[in-house]
């Protein structure tokens, strides 16, 4: 079982608690479900100290010894999995059945990083000269600073923690202060493999303070953030003071296209189970639906039966598809994007209204939205809620020209069973993602991430360890 104590941090392998604490609650309650620590700044210092102390040796620890202690993580969340799943849910209202996903996923995740760090391999490059060698080494970048957000409170736990340590590095992890729980309770997990003290240091409390004591201490080499662009920028321009290393996983804006040769059916299930997916609460979530003319109306009919039988309620009820949103300025964003839309023309088919018969009142309806037009704040704003726009195109480049204007350009969508469509719009749309015929892109063995104001770096497959890796250039020169 899962300890449901979980006040506490972790600092040098001790779990320690503090005065000042932050209330957790329950997004589908409003009710407080728990208290975390808000740690001081010599809290923070002291978990760079144990993560630098910890680092000479973690780095020179073989990846077969390091892999063990990430396979025995993984496992312990499998057999843990139901009440993680459960802790997961309570904060952060999305539906039992999606955190146990996310759950499953973690374990995938570091299963993955366990193998794959045994495979850092360096090059050796032919020399200019014959009595030259000429050597490539990947090295572990050093202390490393991660900073998670509250969406996918126990993926970003698993995609962060299990590269950094595979890669030899050390860490201080600060998790969303709305969803602490589920980080310290997967934390607990990774504590019980018998991690040498201070390889894996977990801070709660004020973003800027142990943000800013992250990114000032000349021991901590790098911060892999993920988050929203806003925050991201400010992190961009602090990160120059000591050219720290940084990889951003921010906003999105991703456009979903339905060419006229698609398979209506098909792609009315992949847009409907994506949007709706953690309430429309996700980074690669789709934000627009772009439908040809010519087969708009049957799409959008398609789309509006399935929103129907979408169920809004508590994670814990049976038969749920949707939960709350995670706090009032989301559910405010929400009301006040759709508002515009209505104002400037868009037509509600369904939804478009907060639910007044639940036990807090940040329930939102599955909405969906016919005739947006590019003058409207959502078109470019990333709406993180249960709204599902949908607009016309006519032609390719006219959709392909229209969706590249975006800032954003993590990923992107298209259904079409024309396959010389499928490479030219592939290449040219502006996102670090495609998803072509559906909207998976999240497993462990692929690079996610984005381009643009989406960020920079990649999480997942052998990319993910180079964003914990520094190249070193070995120039050797024999004597004869
Ligand atoms: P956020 O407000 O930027 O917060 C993310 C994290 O940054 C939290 O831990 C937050 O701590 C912390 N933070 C807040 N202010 C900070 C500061 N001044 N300095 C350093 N850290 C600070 O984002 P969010 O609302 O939690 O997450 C939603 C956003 O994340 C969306 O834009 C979404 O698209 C993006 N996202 C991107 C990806 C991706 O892979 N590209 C994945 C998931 C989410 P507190 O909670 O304590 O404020």
């Amino acid at each position: 079982m899962v300890t449901k104590d979980l006040n506490h941090n972790w600092i040098n392998g001790e779990k320690i608690v503090t005065k000042q604490v932050i209330d957790v609650t329950n997004p589908a309650t409003k009710e407080i479900i728990g208290k975390t620590p808000s740690v001081t700044e010599e809290d923070v210092k002291l978990a760079i100290k144990a993560a630098s102390d910890a680092f000479d040796s973690w780095s020179t620890t073989v990846p077969s010894e390091r892999a063990v202690h990430l396979d025995d993580w993984a496992n312990n969340i499998l057999e843990n999995k139901d009440s993680l799943a459960r802790i997961l849910s309570e904060e952060q209202g999305k539906p039992l059945h999606e955190s146990a996903g996310e759950i499953e996923g973690c374990a995938q995740f570091i299963k993955w990083y366990a193998e794959e760090g045994k495979r850092i391999y360096g090059e050796i490059i032919p020399p200019s000269n014959s009595n030259q060698r000429i050597s490539v080494i990947k090295q572990p970048i050093g202390v490393c600073g991660l900073i998670t957000p509250w969406n996918f409170p126990g993926a970003m736990i698993a995609r962060k923690v299990a590269p950094a340590l595979a890669a030899g590095c050390t860490i201080i992890t600060k998790p969303a202060s709305e969803t602490p729980r589920i980080a310290i309770a997967l934390f607990d997990e990774l504590m019980k493999t018998d991690l040498p003290i201070g390889v894996a240091n977990l801070v709660t409390g004020k973003a800027s303070m142990i943000s800013n004591v992250l990114f000032s201490d000349d021991r901590v080499k790098k911060i892999s953030f993920t988050g929203s662009t806003q925050i991201g920028k400010m992190l961009m321009a602090q990160s120059a003071d000591q050219v720290k290393k940084l990889s951003l996983e921010l906003g999105g804006n991703a456009p979903i296209i339905i060419f006229p040769d698609s398979d209506l059916d098909a792609a009315a299930d992949a847009i409907v189970g994506n949007k709706f997916e953690n309430c429309g609460q996700m980074c690669n979530g789709i934000n627009l639906i772009y439908a040809h003319a010519s087969i708009k109306e049957d799409l959008v009919e398609r789309i509006v039966s399935r929103v129907k039988a979408l169920n809004v309620g508590e994670w814990s009820e049976n038969d749920i598809h949707i939960g709350p949103l995670i706090n009032d300025s989301s559910i405010q964003n929400v009301e006040q994007l759709v508002e515009d839309a209505v104002q400037k023309g868009a037509k509600v088919l369904v939804g478009g209204n907060r639910l007044s018969n639940k036990a807090s009142d940040l329930f939102y309806e599955p909405t969906v939205l016919d005739n947006v037009t590019d003058n409207m704040d959502l078109v470019d704003t990333e709406i993180f809620g249960p709204v599902a726009p949908i607009l016309s195109f006519e032609s390719e480049d006219d959709v392909i020209n229209r969706s590249n204007q975006s800032p954003y350009g993590l990923a992107a969508y298209f259904f079409s069973n024309d396959i010389n469509r499928i490479h030219r719009v592939s290449e040219r749309l502006e996102v670090g993602m495609v998803g072509v015929n559906s909207t998976q892109l999240s497993v462990p063995q692929a690079p996610f991430g984005g381009i643009k104001e989406s960020g920079m770096g990649r999480e997942g497959g052998h990319y993910g360890l180079d964003g914990f890796l520094e190249i070193k250039y070995i120039s050797l020169t024999l004597n004869d």
